[in-house]
């Protein structure tokens, strides 16, 4: 239906290609090519079933990620700001038919305090969301929470630097509103891509026009947003329809617009209160296939960063970083005020249940014993290296020359502003080590000085 043609990838699915070796051996070469693959490639990769095949797959994962980014990870943490919503999701804790959740929406005084609360943590990323109630969360509250959450200073007089959205579906005249607005990736999960159990999961509310939000990201491109980020939540549906779907919906945009997407996320479903597919996951999603699904993406959309949350638990975390994914969030809260609980009586209850509960500090303590460097970089999107700009560097690989030295100018702000004494000593030996292996003299040098600039108190230098 529409761009995503159900037919063909179901066929694609159905055909169970005959995984060779030979067969698999050359569609991975192509893919260290970082040019991508087409969805008969992606649907034999995704049919991988042996051991052998699949630690092949996973190693040529993490050489296009190191070729594209680097060994960087950024960072950001989420920011709930109202859990309001008229729509029904099955999944989601949030969803109307929810009775038993205290519905709140954040004022602007509490949006600060949980910036605030974010900040000292060491975050200069955050992503805001929120329900779907156009009454209680409209576009001028979104863009005030906006305005509230640039304005905190924390203790170092740090600032949220990039804030990225993931809200419901605008529509053409509020796109070009967002335009003038300072963000940096809008998301939305298209959830899932099947138009039948999509119309199942999302019985009422305005979520429940498939059409409407599969169309979401032209909308956003057509009307100047710069980078947006698509995801389909794994659980709702074949795991691989949806991944051929969401390379599907990369290559229309790409071809469309001169511009895939910016991001792709990865969530599977966790329980939620109240929500009958959260309990009763209708495609559960093994561990062993959620990696071979990150793993494929990697594969076959080599410029996009892709995104992993707090949903996933520490262990399984760790391993991915290995197989692709470039964004994380940590710290996490899904409650509304869950930073501060000192805001009041807010509902302890999230959106849906997380499995790495680590502080931020833990979590960058435990990339950088990994060997990787954790990132809070924002330096692309405030040099206007947005959109098709973006994507010329990325495609060829060129923007981890930018990654590299900006991830450690970002770790070395967190180390001396808000690490503790382990994860200072462990962060400056990675930072020395990465040092000697920027490829680029002039760049090497500039950062050097950039370093010790950041030692003698400056702050937010980058390339
Ligand atoms: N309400 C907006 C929407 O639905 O697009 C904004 C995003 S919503 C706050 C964030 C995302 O959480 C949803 O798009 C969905 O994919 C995901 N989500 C909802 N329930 C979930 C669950 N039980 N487990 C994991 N992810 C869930
Ligand atoms: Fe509302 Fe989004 Fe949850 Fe659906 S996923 S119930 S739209 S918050």
């Amino acid at each position: 239906m529409y761009f995503i043609d159900e037919n063909y990838l179901h066929q694609l699915i159905d055909n169970k290609v005959n995984v060779e070796d030979t067969l698999v051996d050359d569609i991975l070469a192509k893919a260290k090519e970082l040019n991508g693959l087409n969805l008969e490639e992606v649907a034999t990769l995704l049919n991988i079933e042996d051991k052998g095949n699949l630690n092949k797959l996973f190693s040529t994962a993490l050489f296009i990620k190191e070729e594209i980014y680097g060994n960087r990870l950024v960072l950001f943490a989420p920011l709930y700001i109202s859990n309001f919503c008229s729509n029904n999701c099955l999944y989601c804790g949030f969803r109307a038919d929810n009775k038993a959740i205290e519905r709140t929406t954040l004022s602007l005084e509490q949006i600060k305090e949980e910036t605030k609360a974010i900040l000292e943590q060491g975050h200069k990323r955050i992503l805001m969301l929120m329900g779907e109630n156009h009454k209680e969360t409209g576009l001028d509250f979104l863009i005030a929470a906006i305005d509230a959450v640039y304005s905190v200073r924390d203790s170092k007089q740090s600032s949220i630097r990039r804030i990225n959205i993931e809200i419901a579906p605008l529509t053409d005249s509020e796109f070009k509103v967002l335009n003038d607005v300072k963000i940096g990736t809008y998301t939305v999960f298209q959830e899932t891509y099947h138009y039948e159990t999509y119309k199942k999961m999302h019985p009422s509310g305005k979520k429940s026009d498939y059409q409407w939000r599969l169309f979401t990201m032209d909308r956003a491109l057509s009307n100047g947003m710069a980078d947006v980020g698509i995801g389909a939540l794994f659980g709702l549906y074949d795991y691989r329809f949806e991944v051929l779907a969401l390379i599907q919906h990369s290559k229309y945009l790409d071809e469309k617009y001169g511009i895939g997407p910016h991001t792709i996320s990865v969530p599977r479903i966790k329980p939620a209160m109240n929500a009958p597919a959260s309990q009763y996951i209708p495609h559960q999603v093994s561990d062993i296939d959620f990696k071979k699904l990150v793993a494929v993406i990697r594969c076959a959309v080599p410029y996009t960063g892709m995104i992993l949350s707090t949903r996933e638990p520490k262990e399984l975390r760790s391993e991915l970083f290995n197989y692709g994914i470039s964004q994380i969030s940590a710290g996490s809260k899904t409650n509304i005020g869950g930073y501060k609980q000192a805001l009041g009586s807010f509902s302890e209850i999230g959106q849906f249940s997380l499995n790495d509960c680590r502080t931020s500090g833990e979590v960058i303590q435990d990339v950088i014993k990994q060997g990787y460097i954790p990132s809070f970089c924002t330096a692309c999107y405030r040099l206007g290296r947005v959109g098709e700009d973006f994507m010329d560097q990325a495609k060829p690989g060129l923007i981890k020359l930018f990654c590299q030295p900006n991830a450690l100018t970002t770790l070395k702000e967190y180390l001396i502003d808000y690490a503790d004494e382990e994860t200072k000593r462990l962060g400056e030996k990675l930072i020395q080590k990465e040092l000697d292996t920027i490829p680029n003299e002039n760049i090497k040098k500039k950062t050097k000085e950039f370093l010790s600039l950041i030692d003698k108190g400056n702050r937010d230098l980058y390339f």
